[in-house]
């Protein structure tokens, strides 16, 4: 039963097609509108000449196109752009495009803030207030590639890496990463469409039987009592039964693929040689390729920046270790745009935005915890 009005930038090609389909249309309607909205980017149901009348006046009473609307944008001198979006629900998220070599990455933002509260994550600070549409999600592409199009560029990856964790969030995820790879919308390929998880393992588990997007883990530590404390869905899901679930889900994509580790260096606390070297065992039967991260500092997180050689001396070992091992450099820095620093504004229905402002105040002169 379709509520009105209905906003068909949450709707994947099976389900347009599937709204023809229970009008007495055939499915090639759903493919024909797909195109109209996202090649034409037409929003006037009216002039999609090649659509039945009586359809197109079905779609104009009935649906809507509507986007997130952008609040502010900012633009990094490195070139990142960070823009908060206002969703319908009032609350504020943000979502970044990444300019690198010919690519610009966009890290969307799936929920409006988090539930899983890592310790060193900055949206997970702001507490939570619902899950994001598949709408509010492809619409994050949307706004990019318009912003983008000015200079003749586009989105070329997408990584569900910002506000929010996407398998809590599992068929509004799934719903939008099928439109980012349709041919008929933006034609991604599926290597270049990301989920970025923390672990929630029973979705990890669902995710061959949807969709083959890449998958990331945000790891962070090697074994599972420091996992633990900077991750704590890992006490519920360890890292032994999220790595056998991310084996199967590897397995499943092909020989030609793997998985993505993302490692965020904190000084004193995940970077020193023990943890390179536990890591590098934790990972030996894993086809995986290693992201490192080094910590972007916002008030109040109690972890700090590694050195600069200890950074290196992790990459190195890493290296040796046999894995490709890659160095994110921190993009956005000046505009809160960097890995780990969203925050959008968030009506927190939990405690947790409180108690962290409450726990900012109350160690205000020793904001650094450094080893
Ligand atoms: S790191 Fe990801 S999963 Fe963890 S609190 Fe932040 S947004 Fe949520």
């Amino acid at each position: 039963m379709i509520q009105s009005p209905l906003n068909l930038y949450g709707l994947d090609r099976s389900q347009l097609e599937a709204m023809f389909q229970e009008r007495g249309l055939q499915a090639f309607r759903g493919r024909q509108l797909m195109k109209w909205l996202y090649h034409q980017e037409l929003k006037d149901f009216s002039a999609m000449t090649d659509l039945p009348l009586n359809m197109r006046q079905w779609l104009t009473e009935n649906c809507v196109l509507e986007l997130p609307s952008v609040v502010e944008r900012h633009i990094s001198k490195d070139g990142t752009v960070k823009w908060i979006l206002k969703v319908a629900q009032g609350d504020l998220v943000e979502m970044v495009v990444i300019p690198d070599k010919g690519r610009n990455t966009l890290c969307v933002s799936s929920q409006i803030g988090c539930t899983l509260d890592c310790s060193f994550c900055s949206t997970g600070k702001q507490g939570f207030n619902g899950n994001l549409t598949p709408a509010d999600i492809v619409g994050q592409v949307l706004i990019a590639n318009s912003y983008l199009a000015e200079n003749d560029k586009s989105v070329t990856n997408v990584v569900l890496m910002g506000m929010g964790e996407p398998l809590m969030n599992f068929d509004a995820a799934i719903t939008a990463t099928n439109v980012m790879k349709d041919d008929h919308a933006f034609g991604l390929s599926k290597r270049r469409v990301t989920i970025s998880t923390a672990g929630v393992v029973p979705a990890i588990r669902k995710l061959h039987e949807v969709t083959d997007v890449a998958l990331a883990i945000s790891l962070h530590a090697p074994t599972d009592d420091l996992r633990n404390e900077l991750v704590p869905i890992n006490r519920k899901y360890p890292i032994a039964e999220l790595l056998q679930a991310c084996r199967e889900y590897i397995e499943f994509l092909g020989p030609a693929r793997k998985l993505v580790i993302e490692y965020t260096l904190m000084r004193g606390i995940n970077d020193q040689a023990e943890h390179a070297h536990q890591l590098a065992e934790l990972l030996r039967d894993v086809r995986c390729k290693v992201n490192l991260i080094p910590f972007n500092p916002f008030p109040g997180s109690g972890y700090a920046r590694p050195k600069s050689q200890d950074i290196r001396d992790f990459q190195t070992h890493m290296m040796r270790a046999g894995y490709v091992t890659m160095l994110r450099t921190t993009r956005g820095e000046d505009i809160n745009a960097a890995c780990g620093q969203l925050v959008g504004q968030v009506n927190d229905r939990t405690s947790r935005q409180r108690r962290y402002k409450n726990k900012l105040e109350a160690v205000q002169p020793q904001l650094i915890k450094v080893r």
